[in-house]
C-alpha cells in the first residue's frame, strides 16, 4: 500500500520561466527515438536550435499537432529512457483555506485501505478516479464504513484513462457526501488543469502545461514531463479557452463546455 498524507499550503501559480521549461522537455525529447524527425521538421532538432527560441509560442507554431491515438499506442517512442523521473507527489488543493488541508493521496494502482485512510485523519482524500470507484462501491455496498472526509475529494484523471463523468459524480456524492474536485494530471503527475469551487469548466496550470484550441479540439504541451515529453499532444477532447475571471476569483484561463471524446486509449484498452 503506497499511501501518504501531506498538509497542503496555498501555493501560488510558480513564476515565469515557462520557456526554460519548454526547452527542457524539448532536449529531453531529442533523446526519445520518436520525437527528432519530427523536431527537424519543426526546425528544432538540434540543441541550439532549442536554445534559440524567444518564446513558447515561437515552438507551437512551428511543432505539428501529434494524435493522441499515435502518442499512447506508441509510447515507448515517446519515452526518454535515459532518464527516469519519478511522479510528482504533491497535490494542490483547489481551495486555498486556512488552515491548510490534511488530504490523503493515493496514487496510481494502489487500492483503497479503509482503516488506515480513517487512521489519517485526513480531511480531503485525493486518488485516480478509478480508485474512488472502487473505494465509493465498497462504501455503498456496506463492505466498508463510510469514508471519515469532512471537507472534499480530489480526482485525479488523466489523458488516457478518461474523467469523471455523471454516474461517476452521483455515485462520489453517495458514498462521500462531500464537493468532488476533479484534477486532469500528465504523465509524470503534474496538475495539468482543475476544477474549482465554481465548478464552472477548469483552470489550466499555467506554469505546468500549455493549452491550445484547434479546430476544436484540445491539444496540450507539457512544461515539466521530461521522460515521455508532451509535445502538442491532441488530448482527444472538444472545449475551448476562456479568458474570463472565473466566478470563484481566479483569473487563469479555464477549458469550458468540455466534451471528452477519447475512450480509453488503444495500450490500455487493449
Ligand atoms: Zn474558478
Amino acid at each position: 500500500m503506497f499511501l501518504f498524507t501531506v498538509i497542503l499550503k496555498g501555493r501560488r501559480d510558480p513564476p515565469a520561466g515557462r520557456l526554460a521549461r519548454l526547452q527542457g522537455v524539448l532536449h529531453s525529447a531529442l533523446q526519445t527515438p520518436g520525437y527528432p524527425g519530427r523536431l527537424d521538421l519543426a526546425s528544432l532538432g538540434t540543441q541550439r536550435e532549442i536554445d534559440a527560441l524567444v518564446c513558447p509560442d515561437d515552438a507551437l507554431e512551428r511543432l505539428p499537432v501529434l494524435p493522441r491515438e499515435e502518442f499512447f499506442r506508441s509510447l515507448n517512442q515517446f519515452r526518454n529512457s535515459r532518464l527516469v523521473q519519478p511522479r510528482a507527489a504533491a497535490t494542490k488543493h483547489p481551495l486555498d483555506v486556512q488552515p491548510a488541508q490534511k488530504v490523503t493521496v493515493l496514487r496510481h494502482g494502489v487500492e483503497p485501505d479503509a482503516r488506515r485512510l480513517a487512521q489519517s485523519g485526513a480531511e480531503s482524500v485525493a486518488a485516480p478516479v478509478g480508485t474512488l470507484r472502487r473505494l465509493a462501491r465498497e462504501i455503498e455496498s456496506g463492505a466498508i464504513a463510510p469514508a471519515p472526509f469532512s471537507h472534499s475529494v480530489i480526482a485525479f484523471t488523466d489523458l488516457d484513462q478518461g474523467g469523471v463523468g455523471e454516474e461517476d459524480r452521483a455515485l462520489f456524492w453517495r458514498a462521500f457526501q462531500v464537493p468532488l474536485f476533479e484534477q486532469y494530471l500528465g504523465m509524470d503527475g503534474a496538475l495539468l488543469a482543475g476544477e474549482c469551487e465554481a465548478h464552472r469548466g477548469v483552470h489550466i496550470e499555467p506554469g505546468n502545461a500549455l493549452w491550445e484550441s484547434i479546430a476544436s479540439e484540445l491539444v496540450v504541451t507539457s512544461l515539466t514531463d521530461r521522460q515521455y515529453p508532451a509535445l502538442r499532444l491532441g488530448t482527444g477532447w472538444t472545449g475551448e479557452l476562456n479568458p474570463d475571471t472565473c466566478g470563484c476569483g481566479k483569473t487563469t484561463p479555464r477549458l469550458l463546455n468540455l466534451v471528452r471524446l477519447a475512450s480509453p486509449s488503444p495500450a490500455r484498452a487493449g
